[in-house]
Parts: C-alpha cells; sequence; structure tokens
C-alpha cells in the first residue's frame, strides 16, 4: 500500500494539473458544475496534457533519482527547467524572470548554469520588487517528499526550503513547500492525512502563523481563496479542497471530488488542484486516480501516467533508477508459474477474452485492440497496443485488507475499464498471471454488467468457462508462493510467444 500511494504522487499531481489546464485564469465554477480533461485554456494545451507544474516537477524527480539528496542534484534540475523554458508554452512570470537572469550570469562566464545563479537571481528578484512568493515552487515540490521518504524530516524541511529558493526567496514559498513536502510524506508512509504535522519544525511565530492560515482553510472553499497565484492562497485553496470535500466521499472517491472542486474555485485552477493532487495522491494512491484520467494524460517531456507512476515509485524505493526490475523493467518475468497461458472468451461477451498473462503473445492473432492488465508488467510485455488501450489495475491476491486499499474500487474501475473498451467497439484482453483470481473476478463484475443478474452468478459462469484450478500443494507458512516453480514450465512472457493451438477457447 505504501508502494501505491508513493506512485500517486506524480500521478495524481500531474492529474490535477491536467484536469485545471483547460479552466486556468477562468471565473470560479457554480458548485457541481461538470468538470473534465478538455484542454484550451489561455496556453492552448491538449485534452489531458499536463502543464508547467507537473513539467518542472519531473525534472526535480529525474535529478534525485540521478543524484540523491547531493547539491549536485539541484544543478542538474535547473538545467533542466532552462531548458524546458526555451519552448515551453507556459512559464510562470517570475520563474522566467529567474530563469532568464540566472542563464544570463552563467553565459557571460560561458559556464553551464548552476543552483546558485538561480538563488542569487531569486533573491535579486525579490530585492527589486519586495514580493517573491508566487505558487511556482509549491506545485513543482512533491518529488522532494518521496525521496525524502526514509528521512529526517528536519532534513526534508531544510530541502523543500533550499528547492523553493531556487526560484522564490520570500519566507512563504519556501515554509509552504516545507509543509507540504512534510504532510505528503506522512500520508505516504500513513496513509493519514495532516497538513499540521510539519509545523513544529517551524519557528514559534511563524508555525502559529500557518496554524491560523490552515485554520481558514477549513473554514472555507476553493474559490473562496481568488489570489490563489500567492502562494498562501494556493496552499489554503487546495487545503479547503481536500477538507470541503472529504467528509461524504471518504476513501479513493475522495480524490476526484477534491480535484474536481479544486478547479471550480477558478483561477490558477490547474496549479492549486496539482497541489491537491500531489498530498491526495500520497494518501489514497495510484489506485485510486479515475482510469477515465489516467488514461490519456500525458505531457513534457513526451512522458505518460507510467513513466510517472515508475518516477515515484523509484523515488520512493530510494534505489535509483534500476532498468532490470519491475517498473523500470522490460520484461517481468514469470517463468516457472503454472496456467499463464490460460485463455477464454468470456461467457456473457464473446468480445471479452480471458486470460493468463502468457495470453498476452496472441493479441495480434486474436485481434485484440486493448488491454485490462491485473499484474505487473515490463514495460516492453504489451505490444501492438495502443497506449490509451493499455489499463493497468493493481491489486493483490489477498482477503486481507491490509493488502488492498480500495479492492472494490478498483475492481469496479476495472470491470468500467472492459465496459468503455467495448463501447468504443474495442476487443479486450483482460488478464492477470494464471487466470484464477483477480481475472475472474473483473470478469464476473463485467458480466453482471451486461448480463444483469448478480456478480456470484456471473463468477459461477465464468468459473466454469476457465480452465479448473489445478490443486496446488500449499507452501508452509503462507499461500503466497503456491504455484511458484512448479507446473507447466512457461517460461518468459516472450517466450510464449510462438504459435499455440487455442487451448481453452470456449
Ligand atoms: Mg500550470
Amino acid at each position: 500500500m505504501q508502494n501505491d500511494r508513493a506512485a500517486g504522487v506524480l500521478v495524481a499531481l500531474a492529474a490535477g494539473d491536467a484536469l485545471g489546464a483547460g479552466y486556468e485564469f477562468g471565473p470560479p465554477l457554480t458548485d457541481g458544475a461538470d468538470v473534465s480533461m478538455k484542454g484550451g485554456g489561455p496556453f492552448g494545451f491538449e485534452p489531458a496534457e499536463w502543464t508547467d507544474d507537473t513539467s518542472m516537477a519531473i525534472p526535480i524527480a529525474e535529478a534525485l533519482l540521478e543524484y540523491g539528496a547531493a547539491p549536485a542534484a539541484f544543478d542538474a534540475v535547473v538545467q533542466a527547467w532552462t531548458d524546458w523554458a526555451r519552448d515551453a508554452k507556459d512559464v510562470g512570470a517570475q520563474t522566467r524572470t529567474v530563469i532568464s537572469a540566472a542563464s544570463r550570469a552563467a553565459d557571460k562566464d560561458r559556464r553551464t548554469v548552476t543552483a546558485g545563479d538561480f538563488a542569487e537571481a531569486a533573491a535579486e528578484f525579490h530585492g527589486r520588487s519586495g514580493r517573491s512568493a508566487g505558487n511556482g515552487s509549491l506545485m513543482r515540490t512533491a518529488p522532494l517528499a518521496l525521496a525524502y521518504l526514509h528521512r529526517d524530516p528536519t532534513d526534508l524541511m531544510t530541502a523543500a526550503v533550499g528547492l523553493s529558493a531556487l526560484t522564490h526567496y520570500e519566507y512563504d514559498a519556501g515554509e509552504a513547500c516545507g509543509l507540504w513536502c512534510i504532510a505528503i510524506r506522512q500520508a505516504v508512509l500513513t496513509g493519514q492525512l495532516d497538513l499540521r504535522a510539519g509545523l513544529a519544525l517551524l519557528e514559534t511565530g511563524r508555525a502559529d502563523l500557518w496554524r491560523k492560515r490552515i485554520e481558514t482553510a477549513e473554514r472555507s472553499r476553493p474559490r473562496d481563496f481568488a489570489q490563489n497565484g500567492w502562494v498562501v492562497e494556493a496552499l489554503q485553496g487546495a487545503w479547503s479542497a481536500i477538507t470541503s470535500t472529504g467528509a461524504s466521499p471518504a476513501g479513493p472517491q475522495h480524490l476526484r471530488a477534491a480535484l474536481e472542486e479544486a478547479v471550480r474555485g477558478g483561477n490558477d485552477t490547474d496549479t492549486v488542484a496539482a497541489i491537491a493532487g500531489s498530498l491526495l495522491g500520497a494518501v489514497y494512491g495510484f489506485s485510486a486516480v479515475p482510469f477515465e484520467w489516467r488514461r490519456r494524460l500525458h505531457g513534457w517531456p513526451g512522458l505518460r501516467t507510467r513513466d510517472l507512476m515508475i518516477l515515484g515509485a523509484e523515488l520512493a524505493a530510494g534505489k535509483g533508477k534500476q532498468n532490470y526490475i519491475w517498473p523500470r523493467t522490460g520484461h517481468q518475468d514469470y517463468s516457472g508459474r503454472s496456467r499463464t497461458d490460460a485463455l477464454v472468451q468470456h461467457p456473457d461477451d464473446d468480445g471479452v477474452w480471458l486470460g493468463g498473462v502468457g495470453a498476452l503473445c496472441r493479441t495480434e492473432e486474436l485481434g485484440i485492440d486493448a488491454v485490462v492488465s491485473l499484474c505487473r508488467l515490463g514495460t516492453e510485455d504489451v505490444t501492438g497496443i495502443a497506449p490509451e488501450n493499455q489499463a493497468t489495475f493493481w491489486l493483490v491476491d489477498s482477503a486481507s485488507p491490509e493488502s488492498n486499499a480500495a479492492a472494490a474500487h478498483v475492481l469496479n474501475e476495472a470491470a468500467a475499464a472492459v465496459e468503455l473498451f467495448r463501447a468504443e467497439g474495442r476487443t479486450v484482453l483482460v488478464h492477470c498471471v494464471r487466470a484464477e483470481s483477480r481475472t475472474p473476478s473483473v470478469a464476473a463484475l463485467y458480466g453482471a454488467r451486461v448480463a444483469g443478474g448478480s456478480a456470484l452468478d456471473a463468477s459461477k459462469r465464468v468459473l466454469r468457462a476457465l480452465p479448473p484450478r489445478q490443486s496446488e500443494p500449499r507452501v508452509p507458512g503462507g499461500a503466497r508462493g503456491s504455484g511458484r516453480g512448479r507446473g507447466v514450465d512457461t517460461g518468459l512472457v516472450n517466450e510464449q510467444c510462438q504459435s499455440r493451438p487455442l487451448m481453452y477457447a470456449a
């Protein structure tokens, strides 16, 4: 569940960002008004495209993965921001001024730009205007919390203030980043939502000030913070979106409700929703981000949902990029598992195939053009299917509530994804590793949706259609290993991709 929550931080940040992009600088919307990833807005974004908020967070995540907490990470961050700003559709005014000034300083000395150049330019900006607390550092700060998951919160506060000061000199900006990062860290570790967790790390006077600001947010709604280009009101807008929607839709639905509410607040909609998203993703996880939003989410530098999931999961694991293990691995190894070649048509809909992981190599032959995956896959295990038609849902084969944060939500989302693909006229493969637990569960829910009747009745039809379960010896001390390393040797997923008879076609 911690992995799910860590993986949710950047995905939900980007989802909030893309959701708000089409409404930026608009007026508040009426209560309950529809909000969608429609794109457009003042900068002409594509539907489901993220904006500067996510684009500035990605270099932070990449640099922290590459260099850890070393000072070299901040140099890499500012160099990546400088490259990004050259062609970016939208760079915040304060950030653009700092990037230009820092680049000029470096150009004059004929060297690459450094974090020091940025911090100096940010301080000069503040000296000229007396104000430098735009919301541009808070919107991008989330990856830092993941990199400091297993470090002292005091170090995280210090790093957040330093990262903020690369472009935003004023105290308010740095402290807002610190408080938000501490809350994200806490949420990923414990699943608890507590924006006050970092107050003890501030000076007494500043802590009192922020406590009052937080209390004000809790009595308000996002639309009450019209000056949300200012970091304080951006934080208050995001927090009020979370707290004002928190009571009734508890659980994963809260994520969606709060992000829609953040966007309805108007003005800097993408940033307020991005800030809220980073914390909501930390609380409810990757699994709580609606598939409808994850499906086409994309943006600079040519990344999609899965890439953000990978960055979040790896930052939290604290081991840098590892090409040989999930989630970055090309091929996930299920060799030695039995039954991976199971493949049948759904008893209620012959446009839906149900299978084990080995079925992935049959998609072309069977005309399958959408895949609903319920197990871990490598980045190259699904071929020939458009990315937006590859749906991934995370389920652990266990009835224990500690294993799946929101099993009912995820199962329903997966069944709804099958229904959506079918409504688009696609032929769908639903698969897990062995089509024994996760696949029939989702298939049963889908069966009840299309054929009526109960999911339990549908599950009987599905189980009759699937090959019988093999009796597998129980592994002493738990069921997790059952079936591993015995039975039919099916080899790696890609090794299975040879012509085989349709063993279990209905
Ligand atoms: Mg933006």
